[in-house]
């Protein structure tokens, strides 16, 4: 199964079996259905169950267990998420009226996404807004806000699909795009073109018009010049259209695209600093000592908890883009040959796994202490007293100790740390002629983060449920 290719990947597609069930329609189908189903579970828990989060099948499922694994699934498989995602798939069954067949005529006025908002920065400005939600309407202790979430946000996915052509919401729109392109580059799974030059010369393009065997690609991506995993959510629909053969499923190494990648956006760099602030502050309000330093800045600044709450969220987005910047124009300083933009583009895809791992280590305690609470729940997911497995009394003890879940976290940043710093000098090599000593700077920028992440998960924390 080595590519033959490229000799450090391991094309998957070369396995018949693989092959065939991936070529297969109705495979996506098969894994979009569950997934839906679960989706009607929650929200008829959310609206008409018990509406206590550490009962409800509603917060726990969503909140605890389906958030952490969607971070490690990033991890370990990029976009795979996306490929079973309820939303995408119900806009998509709508827009094309059809569960898995290909048909040509879809119920959708097929605009284009209008071109300023071909970026980042709708999908940063939702993901914001949903994360100061959270903070404001309790989202993730109250089953009932979280029902009213998902049916907002199926109607605007519905509403956007029937307006705008292929999944441009999933592109453009989603509030956890950015967040699951961005960590996806790490993974060790990625769907390329074999040979770019067979794409070069190909003349009819299947994978980006679709023909009778499948979709033109659902978010706007050509094998041809894909180099990372940001935007593919590995639907498999140019190994169907492809009919030169030449699409390949590699395993490959863990942060293949960030050893690689040679195209940097600005939008991507804004987007991965002010995740690792939006990440920090949402370890930062789950620790004791939160309670005191905001108390204390009520009484200084005579401001609601509500306010000093806000000021604080913006300062943690805002701060991770100020030091950098610093380090960047240092470097900059040091080295006037370099453009501060290219450096700060360039230099942002090295804080990827660090950011990456802060969120693991952040989503994992949640998973080892508080995901066993689904068992009990699985018994009576709407809290009407049933017992359906007989376990409903069940009282879970957490999968790991306290001390043991500080140390996997560690183990994590560790992980991080040594990615962030591998793939800042192969930056520096690759993109900066060799200026090893351009990146002292930002090492710096990581250090002080991957410290002060270190000391935030040591505090005692106060848990979502
Ligand atoms: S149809 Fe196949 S060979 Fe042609 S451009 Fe697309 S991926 Fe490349
Ligand atoms: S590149 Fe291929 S697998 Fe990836 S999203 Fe587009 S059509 Fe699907």
């Amino acid at each position: 199964m080595k590519s033959e290719d490229k000799p450090d990947r391991y094309d998957l597609l070369e396995n018949e079996s693989i092959r065939s069930i991936l070529k297969n329609r109705k495979t996506l189908f098969l894994f979009q259905l569950p997934a839906v189903l679960l989706l009607v579970l929650v929200v008829f828990a959310g609206f008409f169950g018990i509406q206590n989060s550490n009962k409800s099948i509603a917060t726990i499922s969503i909140w605890v267990i389906w958030w952490s694994l969607l971070i490690i699934s990033l991890a370990l498989f990029g976009r795979v998420w996306c490929l079973m995602c309820p939303f995408g798939a119900i806009g998509e069954w709508v827009q094309r009226r059809t569960f898995y067949k290909k048909v040509n005529d879809t119920f959708s006025l097929n605009r284009k996404w209008p071109a300023k908002f071909r970026n980042l920065s709708l999908a940063a400005l939702f993901f914001l807004v949903i994360t100061w939600a959270d903070f404001q309407f309790n989202l993730v202790n109250s089953p009932i806000n979280t029902a009213y979430f998902i049916v907002a946000l199926l109607g605007l996915i519905v509403i956007i699909s029937i307006i705008f052509e292929r999944r441009s919401f999933c592109r453009y729109a989603c509030p956890i795009t950015g967040l699951i392109g961005l960590y996806s580059m790490f993974a060790p799974l990625e769907l390329r073109a074999k040979q770019k030059e067979t794409c070069k010369t190909c003349k009819e393009k299947y994978c980006i018009s679709g023909n009778e065997n499948g979709y033109a690609c659902p978010v706007f991506e050509y094998p041809g010049t894909m180099e990372k995993n940001t935007h593919c959510f590995l639907c498999t629909e140019c190994t169907k259209t492809c009919h030169r053969n030449n699409i390949s499923f590699n395993i490959r190494s863990f942060a293949g695209d960030l050893f690689t990648l040679t195209k940097t956006r600005m939008d991507e760099a804004l987007f991965i600093l002010m995740l690792l602030g939006v990440t920090i502050f949402q370890t930062l309000v789950m620790i004791r000592p939160w309670a005191g330093f905001t108390r204390d800045l009520m009484v200084y600044t005579g401001a609601s908890y509500d306010s000093v709450r806000f000021i604080l969220f913006i300062t943690a987005i805002v701060f991770p883009v100020l030091i950098y910047s610093i380090a960047i124009g240092i470097s900059k300083l040091l080295y006037l040959k370099l453009s501060f933009k290219d450096l700060f583009k360039g230099y942002a895809y090295s804080v990827i796994p660090l950011g990456l791992m802060m969120h693991l280590s952040h989503n994992i305690r949640h998973l080892l202490e508080e995901g066993t609470g689904i068992i009990p729940v699985l018994s009576d997911p709407f809290g009407f007293g049933w017992d359906i497995f007989g376990i409903s009394g069940y009282m879970p003890a957490p999968l790991l100790g306290s001390n043991n879940i500080l140390l996997v976290q560690w183990l994590l940043m560790f992980i991080g740390l040594g990615f962030s710093v591998s793939v800042g000098k192969n930056i520096s090599r690759r993109m900066f002629r060799g200026n090893d000593s351009a990146y002292i700077p930002v090492l710096i920028f990581v250090l002080i983060f991957f410290v002060f992440n270190l000391w935030v998960l040591g505090q005692p924390i106060m848990h979502k449920h």
